[in-house]
């Protein structure tokens, strides 16, 4: 019953289509004057091309562009395609610069953070308290996690280095998605004293600040990279702690080595505790006179340390080793996993990982993070061959890319492929 009324239906329906059709005919003959034309396949050929005209418009304005091109000179016809092309724009026409950065004027006014608190854990507890609705524990034992991360406010000082900047965002939402943690990406400069890798203290003691119902805030550079998609972080083991980093007791406290602990991604607790140790970490950082000297401290006092610039991870291995007692029992210096990992030792080992092991463990097996230390892909130039850089951080991504796109049933063609392959058959029922 209900087929035979559908075919009813249809009957009807290629009526009216072909009702329609002849009407389309008759008007369109009407308009192109039927005499001029003899025969019905001139008839039919000219409706072909009214039809055709039709759906081709979207084209008409490059024709009248290009013809009125042809009639201007070759002058005016080079200046319309330079104005048009991305390639041959000068960016810095826009890049409008309003005031110059200052350096911190005079030593009688020491530089801080900003307004000292010191009241923070009972005024973010009353905060929490008073609004519900914004819980520091999204689950049983499941803390509140914001992972930070960001780059200068300008593109990058080379062509490629904002795609790998994209590609590392990318990375980092996909990983954040999947552990619901939630995401801030900054490309603000909050303190135009604390530039580079030092912009990451004022701009992590302000989230602190104005979002108490964060418990912990993950920092991360933009040249690390997720590598395992599946570890889920061990945050229990930190209740204690207010500070993760990775590292080596012995390295930072014993031998004061520049390179005994990573401050490329490292966790910090929302407390009264982490903004006096945000306090003490700033002081070398202001750049100009304060951090080039605090830089020859630096490489005098630290094992290993050649002499550059004050920067922010040197700065922790010095204020951790000389202030141990009263900083060093809510640090956890962490190397079970790779919270950060050296690139240098990592990449070349992908393939055996792929062949021996499997997402979820985080450690030496199959890394948490791959950090691209000193390739400065967003920068004039690094300290390793620009080559290396980009040929590894492209196979770190894609290693991380697999575990994304897997859930999809595609892989990169290799891990130094952007192609991808399809590793499963679609199938009609993807539930
Ligand atoms: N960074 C930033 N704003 C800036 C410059 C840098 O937030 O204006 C961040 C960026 O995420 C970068 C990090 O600071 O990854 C540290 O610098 P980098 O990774 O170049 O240092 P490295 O790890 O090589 O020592
Ligand atoms: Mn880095």
């Amino acid at each position: 019953m209900l087929e035979g009324n559908y075919q009813v239906h249809r009957f009807c329906h290629a009526k009216v289509t072909l009702l329609c059709l002849f009407v389309t005919a008759i008007i369109l003959l009407g308009t192109i004057g039927a005499g001029k034309f003899g025969t019905q396949e001139q008839h039919f050929n000219n409706l072909r091309s009214n039809f055709y005209s039709s759906r081709k418009r979207a084209e008409s304005h490059k024709v009248v562009v290009e013809s009125t091109e042809k009639n201007n000179s070759s002058d005016s016809n080079i200046q319309n395609d330079n104005a048009n092309s991305y390639a041959l724009f000068d960016i810095n026409k826009l890049l409008v610069d309003e005031g110059e950065d200052e350096e911190n004027p005079g030593s009688d006014n020491p530089y801080s953070l900003g307004p000292k608190i010191s009241d923070w854990d009972q005024k973010r507890a009353k905060w929490l308290s008073e609004n519900p609705n914004f819980l520091n524990l999204v689950g049983p034992n499941k803390l509140r996690v914001l992972l930070v991360t960001g780059s200068s406010p300008q593109p990058c000082e080379n062509r490629i280095g904002d795609h790998y900047l994209l590609k590392s965002i990318k990375n980092k939402i996909d990983y954040c998605r999947l552990h619901g943690i939630d995401i801030f990406y900054n490309m603000a400069l909050l303190d135009a004293e604390m530039t580079g890798f030092w912009a990451k203290l004022p701009l992590i003691r302000k989230l602190l600040v104005s979002q108490p119902e964060i418990e912990m805030l993950w920092w991360m550079d933009s040249d690390a990279m997720f590598t395992d998609m599946a570890f889920e972080v061990p945050w229990e083991k930190y209740k204690d702690h207010n500070l993760v980093m990775h590292g080596w007791k012995e390295m930072v406290y014993d031998q004061k080595n520049w390179i005994g602990l990573n401050t490329g991604s490292f966790f910090i607790r929302n407390c009264q505790w982490s903004l006096d140790l945000l306090d003490a970490w700033a002081p070398m950082g202001p750049k100009g006179k304060i951090r080039d000297e605090a830089g020859e401290l630096l490489a005098k006092e630290l094992k290993g340390r050649p002499v550059f610039e004050a920067d922010d991870q040197s700065a922790m291995v010095y204020l951790l080793a000389t202030e141990r007692e009263k900083w060093g029992d809510k640090v956890y210096l962490e190397n079970a996993y790779y919270l950060h990992g050296y690139w240098g030792i990592l990449v070349d080992r992908y393939e055996e990982m792929i062949e021996k092991y499997h997402p979820g463990l985080g450690d030496h097996r199959w890394p948490l993070v791959t950090h691209f230390v000193g390739c400065k892909p967003c920068g004039k130039s690094g300290d390793y061959p620009v080559e290396r850089c980009l040929k590894q951080m492209d196979r770190a991504f894609n290693f991380g890319d697999d575990q994304i796109l897997d859930f999809y049933g595609f892989a990169h063609k290799s891990l130094a492929s952007w192609r991808v392959k399809r590793i499963r058959n679609e199938t009609s029922n993807p539930l």
